[in-house]
């Protein structure tokens, strides 16, 4: 059993283990994964500023061809300044130079300041890679054109507002739509390259979820199933061994109710020769003593054994018909003449029962005793019965110390025994559990209502016959 328990207690914390691994991997390739596309989505964007002033400065290039208006060239550099601050980050990050200059060409690049980070951590680890391999190459070509373009620039500010030649004007026009051209698709391959790249991830970022989510499900399942079996086995064992205790309090209730009742009988004899015997009387009250334990012990047994009894559903009534104030009657008689409280009959309604006297005069005798037991201080308990609602009512009311209202629901549950009164009375806290039993099995109610201080009554109900 020891085994099997270590082998479940290994194998839960193998699952365990295996959900925190799989999903401390979703979180970190997920914040990963949010990370390197944020960071493709900013060189995006910084393709399309790179373009859209690449595409101005040629304007106004081919503007200062025609012109040489310095108004145009002046143009012309300010927007050629923007994929040259790009191309001075580009070439910071490869030859790794520090940060504050590479940020530098970057935000002369108009890249936005917030996305400069995760724009440099992505170059730095990835440039290496491939795709980002061959983008930074489309990148590095686009920029020779741009270096191509600003050489452009400064040939004709050379000339110093003299008047270009015609033919040298056609070539340089020429010259400058081939270089836009071919920058523009460097430019394009570049981000077509970025984007093939974030769909691939994309689609690895799905799968490799998928797959440690699947890997959740299926170790969760197992702990589950894991821990309801275990759960199963140890109801099963609290079960057997429950069976087990019930067993043994049967079989020792019944072998000790054998010679208990032989001791009985004896001590009885016992106590007669020696009340009798001239000379004995001295061991009278020895006798007499034996005789109280003896029966004390013979009724713990026999709640004992009551107890199995219920527990094993073999509680066997033997039911008859009778008028349940004769019942109360006898009782209330017989107890009169050695309790020492008076038992005081207050009024008894007439009805018939079906029941077994045996045990409803069990159940009440424990109510009377308890009263006894729990109200010494007292020198009355009062009786009374009622008819209501088809049922004859039987109470039993004492005026003792009473019991809190917190309390009342638990009294009728088995072993239980109120804390104030546990140490200085006798018992096991089984009468009422019986009783309640007894009384189920009638198809009647138990209960009892009380007042701390002013006492309790303790009362049953049986269904009247018509
Ligand atoms: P036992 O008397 O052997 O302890 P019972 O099942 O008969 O067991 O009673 C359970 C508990 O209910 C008692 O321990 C006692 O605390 C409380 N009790 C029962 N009857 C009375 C009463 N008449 N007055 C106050 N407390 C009572």
């Amino acid at each position: 059993m020891n085994n099997s328990n270590d082998n479940q207690r290994r194998s839960i914390l193998i699952i365990a283990g295996i959900i925190l691994f799989s999903s401390g991997i979703i979180i970190s390739l997920n914040y990963y994964s949010i990370k390197i596309l944020s960071s493709i989505r900013a060189y995006v964007n910084k393709e399309s500023h790179y373009s859209k002033a690449q595409k101005d400065a040629t304007r106004y290039l081919i503007d200062y061809i025609q012109t040489s208006d310095i108004k145009s060239y002046e143009e012309f550099k300010h927007y050629l300044a923007v994929p040259i601050g790009d191309s001075l980050a580009r070439v910071g990050m490869q030859q790794g130079a520090d940060e504050e200059q590479i940020r530098r060409g970057l935000l002369q690049g108009r890249n936005h300041p917030d996305d400069l980070h995760n724009m440099i951590w992505l170059f730095r680890t990835f440039q290496h890679m491939p795709y980002f391999e061959k983008a930074i190459a489309k990148w590095t070509a686009a920029d020779v054109d741009v270096g191509e373009l600003d050489k452009i620039g400064a040939f004709i500010y050379g000339y110093k507002n003299r008047a270009i030649e015609p033919g040298v004007q056609a070539a340089l026009k020429i010259n400058v739509s081939t270089i836009n051209r071919r920058l523009s698709n460097n430019q394009q391959a570049f981000s077509t390259i970025l984007g093939e790249a974030s769909r691939i991830i994309s689609y690895w970022l799905l799968f490799i979820n998928i797959f440690f989510i699947l890997l959740i499900l299926i170790s969760a399942g197992l702990y589950a199933r894991k821990a309801f079996k275990q759960l199963v086995e140890s109801k099963a064992l609290v079960i057997a061994q429950n069976q087990a205790k019930d067993e043994f309090l049967s079989i020792a209730s019944h072998e000790l109710k054998t010679p208990l009742t032989s001791m009985k009988a004896s001590l009885q004899i016992l106590e007669r020769l020696a009340k009798n015997s001239p000379g004995q009387q001295q061991i009278h009250p020895f006798v007499v003593n034996a005789n109280k334990h003896v029966n004390r012990l013979t009724d713990l047994v026999k709640d004992l054994l009551d107890v199995t009894k219920i527990h094993s559903g073999k509680l066997m009534l033997n039911m008859k018909q009778f008028q349940l104030n004769e019942l109360i009657k006898e009782v209330v008689e017989e107890k009169n003449q050695v309790s020492q409280q008076k038992l005081v009959i207050e009024q008894l309604a007439d009805g018939y029962v079906e029941a077994d006297p045996n045990r409803i005069y069990q159940v009440f005798e424990n109510f009377l005793s308890n009263a006894a037991k729990y109200s010494q201080e007292s020198d009355a308990i009062h009786i009374y019965s009622l008819v209501e609602e088809g049922y004859i009512k039987v109470c039993v009311k004492d005026f003792g110390h009473g019991i809190g209202e917190d309390k009342i629901p638990l009294l009728f549950d088995r072993f239980y025994r109120i804390d104030e009164t546990k140490h200085s009375v006798q018992g096991l806290g089984l009468g009422l559990f019986i009783c309640k039993e007894i009384i189920k099995s009638h198809n009647g109610e138990i209960g009892a209502d009380s007042e701390v201080g002013k006492g309790s009554t303790f009362w049953f109900r049986l269904p009247l016959v018509a």
